[in-house]
């Protein structure tokens, strides 16, 4: 990961095509983080930006306490306060960003291939933090940081990723990085919730990901039972007859979490829908690792930040 002014930036704009081994230096680097008392002067005079346009809790303040761990400068940006409202163009907003010299620039955008763009009009790093229902590279690193503290491996284990799959960074940037490193990925949801070609998701690891709409056969002997949120503000049509039904067919309670592993854990991105995806006896039962995957994710933010930015000399 070394470099310098001249040598290529290196970005973080999606899983897929990294290879096994760059997630496992990924996440080799983030275990050094891991101690809440870890601070460093690496990112010492560095710039941050968080160019936040979407919501976002977890994700955006993990960035800027990550950053500032480190020594960083942050600065946030949310949609509401930026130009962007005054119908300045992404291009523009990045090419003004960028002529202030920021070192990083986090971007979260409602729309795939926002970060993309961002990166082709300015010299600072850039990190997708989510874009629309493309990847979110940065969530997929700190869940398998999370299986691989509570199982010891992220090779070989199986995982089910349950929910709304077709409008889910979370489960495409998952299903990436698990297909990657060897375990097998097990999509579920009604049929309308799945991607039309589950190929698309991961089309250089066919054997790894299968897809179903029986929930009980999805959670059949997972490890790793790994909940999505209802995205209502991706859905333009009705995808399912009522909440209710949902939560009947689709929602994890006790009982339904018997068909995995007895030592299975239960992961969720947040922000979770309390009694629609997950009940609460399960949101805050003895599986559930949802507020480790939180603590991790700085972790991780950390090690991204440090690999990408703390290596590289500042722009002149
Ligand atoms: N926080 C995650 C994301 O931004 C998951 C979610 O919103 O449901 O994709």
């Amino acid at each position: 990961m070394t470099s310098t002014a001249t040598a290529p930036r290196r970005d973080l704009l999606q899983i897929r095509g990294l290879s096994a081994g760059e997630i496992v230096t990924l996440l080799d680097a983030a275990t050094k983080w891991l101690d809440p008392a870890s601070v460093s002067d690496r990112l010492a005079g560095r710039t941050v930006i968080n160019l936040f346009l979407e919501p976002s809790t977890r994700t955006r303040v993990s960035f800027e306490i990550a950053a500032k761990r480190l020594g960083a400068s942050v600065v946030n940006i949310a949609a509401a306060s930026s130009s962007l409202v005054k119908g300045e163009t992404l291009v523009d907003t990045a090419r003004t960003l960028d002529a202030m010299h920021p070192d990083a620039i986090v971007i979260r955008h409602p729309s795939s291939g926002a970060p993309q763009i961002v990166a082709r009009h300015t010299r600072a790093v850039v990190i997708n933090g989510g874009d629309g229902a493309h990847e979110h590279p940065t969530q997929a690193l700190l869940d398998a940081l999370t299986m691989r503290i509570r199982k010891g491996r992220i090779d070989g284990l199986r995982v089910a990723i349950v929910g709304d799959v077709r409008h889910s960074r979370v489960a495409r940037s998952n299903a990436h990085l698990l297909t990657t490193v060897g375990s097998d990925v097990v999509l579920c949801g009604p049929r309308s919730l799945l991607p039309e070609g589950i190929e698309s998701i991961v089309g250089e690891a066919p054997g790894k990901l299968h897809a179903t709409s029986s929930i009980d056969e999805a959670l059949e002997g997972a490890d790793v039972v790994m909940m999505l949120r209802v995205q209502h503000e991706r859905q333009q049509e009705s995808f399912f007859p009522s909440i209710g039904e949902y939560r009947t067919r689709y929602g994890l309670d006790a009982e339904r979490l018997r068909r995995a592993k007895p030592d299975a854990i239960v992961m969720h991105p947040g922000p979770v829908n309390r009694g629609v995806e997950v009940s609460p006896d399960v949101a805050d039962g003895p599986q559930s690792v949802i507020l480790e995957q939180v603590a991790n994710g700085v972790a991780v933010r950390m090690a991204v930040l440090d690999g990408l930015v703390g290596t590289r000399k500042t722009t002149d």
